[in-house]
């Protein structure tokens, strides 16, 4: 480690845990991303999909062990004006929460009241706080200092448990915590960083990446930050047609980045002088039309008719990439392999789901990054199987691009003297 204290700080070093302070009858406020799917119409919502609330459990259940007197917050969807409000209110989020953990949750219900700083001390053992959306009040995305002084003058630690929200410098995030002195990160933080740290940081070889989904834009951050690491690359997902279509291959109507087609040819070139490998798919599942598909076929060959779009890899690619996942001792998978929202076009990514499943058991890590490729994978039934299913969405592509996380610089106590000890 160099004695320049600061910049070369990565991963959690000089970032504190939750299980460094003393939480008896403390007041804790902890940031977390509880930005859930919902379904239905104001006043009568419905969760979707709750794996952002139950992936905060773990730090929340220590808290209230601990004796802490707690104050939550989390932001949901992008509020707009004060007529959103009945939309993207906490208030499903609060009786999830509840339900989960055996307790009362009390919704404060604005953000920026110093309600809690009456309600704390009066707080009964199974009763909690929660802030209505944090984003109900236009200083958090701006990130403004009132919100977070108000915060502040409740506040006697402070925990960063909402990975998903870190690639933001939003005031909770970043303008709240510089204010405190005990300030942390939770259980979920510190395990999205040692999971995707383990993927940055020496992984077990062969490391194998499946990259998919909608655009090859999206993902060349990325590919760029880990591609000397990279042992083999499989592609797949509308991306695939890029890099077809760059090997002079024909894909017929499918989505064609034309501005990528040189990178494409460019990181080929690239991958294979380097002695390691890409596989493209080689064969498809193929429709007539997108959002329409009546004729769904496959197609038992690299090139897609002409009248035709790619819309899965077809079975032999499957088969093909599982060998491949299988072989390798480190996995990391980001973006689909299809338009797997629809059962017709799903296999190609239930297949990679049931192949990082495999390897995870046979001792290998596997990671899974992107909001959509996360779906994919609980959609599939296997998500359980694998070593790691990121919560965060773009914060894990960003800190795998290798970019600092505002929500991450603004825990690290940069002042001690010595060297942190993790
Ligand atoms: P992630 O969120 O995991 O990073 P992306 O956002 O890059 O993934 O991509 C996910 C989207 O890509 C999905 O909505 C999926 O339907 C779409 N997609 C995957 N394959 C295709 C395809 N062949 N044609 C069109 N869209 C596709
Ligand atoms: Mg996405």
């Amino acid at each position: 480690m160099s004695a320049g204290f600061g910049k070369s700080f990565s991963g959690l070093q000089g970032i504190k845990s939750i299980e460094d302070f003393d939480l008896k009858d403390q007041k804790v406020f902890i940031r977390l991303d509880l930005n859930v799917p919902m379904k239905g119409e104001p006043g009568n919502l419905e969760i979707t999909d709750d794996t952002r609330i139950r992936a905060a459990i773990p730090t929340l259940k220590y808290a209230m062990e601990k004796g802490a007197k707690l104050v939550l917050a989390s932001h949901l969807g992008r509020p707009e004006t004060p007529e959103d409000r009945p939309k993207y209110t906490l208030e499903p989020v609060a009786a999830r929460l509840g339900e989960l953990l055996g307790c009362e949750v009390i919704l404060i219900e604005e953000p920026t009241s110093d309600a809690p700083k009456a309600l704390l001390p009066v707080l009964k053992p199974k009763q909690i706080l929660l802030l209505e959306n944090v984003r109900f009040e236009k200083g958090e995305t701006k990130n403004a200092s009132e919100l977070a002084n108000v915060i502040a003058s409740y506040t006697d630690i402070y925990i960063n448990d909402a990975f998903g929200a870190s690639h933001r410098a939003h005031s909770t995030i970043d303008a709240l915590p510089r204010l405190i002195a005990k300030r942390g990160c939770g259980f979920l933080i510190k395990k999205e960083i040692e999971n995707l740290g383990m993927l940055m940081d020496g992984p077990k070889k062969p490391f194998l990446t499946v990259m998919g989904g909608a655009k090859v834009s999206d993902k060349i951050k990325v590919i760029e930050s880990m591609m000397e690491k990279i042992d083999t690359f499989l592609v797949g997902g509308a991306m695939a047609y890029t890099f077809l279509a760059a090997q002079g291959l024909g894909v017929g109507k499918s989505r064609v980045e034309k501005d990528k087609l040189s990178f494409a040819r460019d990181l080929i070139k690239r991958i294979e002088s380097r002695g390691k490998k890409i596989l493209l798919p080689i064969d498809h599942i193929v429709a007539d039309d997108f959002l329409a598909p009546t004729k769904i076929e496959t197609v038992d060959a690299p090139a897609i008719p002409e009248d035709r779009l790619g819309l899965d890899i077809g079975p032999k690619t499957r088969e093909l990439y599982r060998k491949e996942i299988e072989r390798a001792k480190t996995v990391f998978w980001n973006g689909p392999m299809g338009v797997f929202e629809r059962p017709e076009f799903a296999k190609g990514s239930f297949g990679v789901a049931e192949a990082l499943a495999t390897l995870a058991q046979n001792g290998g890590v596997s990671v899974v990054g992107g909001g959509d490729s996360a779906a994919a994978a609980e959609a599939s039934g296997f998500a359980d199987k694998m070593t790691h299913i990121s919560t965060g969405g773009g914060a894990s592509l960003e800190y795998l691009e290798g970019a600092k996380l505002p929500g991450l610089e603004a825990l690290r106590i940069v002042r001690e003297s010595v060297a942190p000890t993790f």
